[in-house]
């Protein structure tokens, strides 16, 4: 028997958003909402000093911290600020991410980005919905290398973790969770400053520091088209009408940004060249990725807290070479790639988010309806079977039961996955930024900050330089890979 129950242990919590924005009327498109209720908008004005596009976590964030920064200094207004979402707050990606929030990275220069990125999570914990509980992640000794150097990276980054190899990484785990399984669990990377952050709350927190420096929210108003002259935007077209832009323009339209640059007449393939010479040309610039997710009500009497009570790490395990049985017996899968976390808010009583290695489709997408009302990209039947079964695999107190409580809905989203799948955050005119995050930048809520402090101050913060969209051209694509997913 199928459990679906909204709250089947009937557990007291408060779930904030309930009274999210109506859906469209009866004969309009079926549209994602933005995640947060909306008030106090704005309507759009004649001009702006700056225009930011897209209300996700890199748009609300860069708004925010800019008119932060320019009230602070004394260089400016907050009201000069403009952040235009088609919809509103989290409409995008950033409404239905997992909230996972980890420096699992194979890329050193996301370290630091990261780094910065936890301390704006750390700068107002309640209001984001941050939960500080580390990230665990497990692998097996052919990734000994690669853990070896994401933890002296992490560590030269002023990102603190832990190493553990062998019998010391049975016994971490233990120690986390007596009852863990550890047969093939090799080598454990323990991220302290990592952990999650409800969505909604995020988008909240956000959207509401943005209206309390002043930021122009508008909302319900989408951008179609740019005015250019001499390689600058002049004015922004939008379904309300033009506006004016007297400085800069920063797209942060994450899964449509390739069709805001196609409206700025920039190429979709490139010829990328390689670290050791070798050139692919005509490469896609933006290839869609659809995400294979899932949530699970906790049985009763069960939970997922560690040894001493506490809500448990997020926990990640990638055994290459282990694989999954399901629940006839027939192989699943040849690897076990799983990552959850503990997703109250998401799963709206106790329970569980995860998933595994998302799709990859190709260069074109049907972005809307976007994320759970797309048709096209649900997980398969097999993933829920696949889900419950990693997780029964590896902790005692699931063991047999899990499957029954998955919670049968829609799920997913889609990514625009840049060609070495590392972020572009890098200027594409004279005044136009943007922030193309290559679907793993629901953790980088630091990005906003450091384009605030770069449009502020006019110089390029150091943590945003390895992300030139000319690494492509230069030779220093990045692209060292041991992993199934796209991720690392
Ligand atoms: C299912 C799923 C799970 C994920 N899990 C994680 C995770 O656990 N951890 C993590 O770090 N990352 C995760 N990600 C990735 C992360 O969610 C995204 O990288 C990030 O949220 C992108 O943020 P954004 O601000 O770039 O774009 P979005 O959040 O997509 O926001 C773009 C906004 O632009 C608006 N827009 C688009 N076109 C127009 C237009 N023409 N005019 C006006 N507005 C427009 C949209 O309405 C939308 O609100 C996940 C992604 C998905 C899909």
């Amino acid at each position: 028997m199928k459990n679906n129950d909204q709250n089947p242990i009937k557990h007291n919590q408060w779930y904030p958003f309930q009274n999210r924005p109506l859906p469209s009327g009866n004969g309009q498109p079926v549209e994602n909402p933005s995640v947060v209720p909306l008030f106090e908008n704005n309507s759009l004005p004649d001009s702006a000093r700056f225009i930011i596009v897209g209300a996700g976590v890199h748009g609300m964030s860069t708004a925010w911290h800019l008119a932060m920064a320019l009230e602070k200094s004394g260089r400016g207004k907050g009201s000069e600020v403009v952040l235009i979402d088609k919809q509103g707050p989290g409409a995008g990606a950033t409404g239905l991410a997992c909230g996972c929030i980890r420096n699992l990275y194979m890329t050193g220069p996301l370290h630091a980005i990261l780094r910065e990125s936890v301390k704006v999570w750390e700068s107002d914990p309640v209001n984001f919905g941050f939960q500080q509980v580390g990230y665990v992640s497990i692998g097996e000794s052919n990734q000994e290398a690669d853990y070896v150097m994401m933890n002296k990276s992490q560590i030269e980054s002023g990102y603190p973790s832990d190493l553990y190899l062998g019998k010391d990484a049975e016994s971490f785990l233990k120690s986390i969770w007596p009852d863990f399984r550890t047969n093939r669990c090799d080598v454990v990377l323990h991220e302290k400053p990592s952990g999650y952050a409800g969505t909604h709350m995020a988008c909240w927190g956000l959207d509401q520091k943005c209206r309390q420096w002043g930021v122009k929210r508008v909302y319900g108003v989408t951008v179609s088209g740019f005015d250019q002259s001499g390689g600058n935007v002049k004015s922004v077209q939008t379904s309300a009408g033009n506006i004016r832009l007297d400085e800069a323009l920063v797209l942060c339209t994450g899964a449509w940004l390739p069709t805001q640059l196609d409206m700025l007449s920039l190429p979709r393939t490139l010829d990328v060249l390689y670290p050791d010479g070798h050139i692919e040309t005509e490469k896609d610039l933006w290839t869609y990725w659809r995400l294979l997710e899932g949530e699970v009500f906790l049985p009763e009497g069960v939970d997922f807290r560690t040894a001493d009570g506490k809500d448990s790490p997020v926990l990640h395990i990638e055994l290459m070479n282990t694989p999954v049985e399901g629940y006839d017996g027939s192989e699943l899968k040849d690897h076990v790639y799983w990552y959850t976390r503990y997703a109250a808010e998401r799963v709206g009583s106790p329970g569980l988010q995860g998933g595994t290695i998302p799709v990859k489709m190709g260069p074109e997408a049907v972005l809307e309806p976007y994320g759970h009302l797309n048709d096209h990209y649900q997980a398969e039947p097999w993933f829920a079977d696949y889900y419950c079964r990693v997780t029964e695999m590896f902790f005692g107190r699931f063991e047999s039961i899990l499957r029954p409580h998955f919670k049968e809905r829609r799920n997913g989203g889609i990514g625009a996955f840049t060609p070495d799948n590392v972020p572009i955050f890098d200027w594409v005119t004279k005044n136009t930024f943007i922030t193309a995050d290559s679907n793993h930048g629901f953790k980088m809520i630091g990005v906003g900050k450091l384009i605030a402090n770069l449009l502020t101050t006019g110089e390029t913060p150091d943590e945003l330089k390895p992300f030139a969209l000319r690494r492509f051209t230069e030779g220093w694509t990045y692209g060292d890979r041991n992993s199934n997913c796209p991720w690392v």
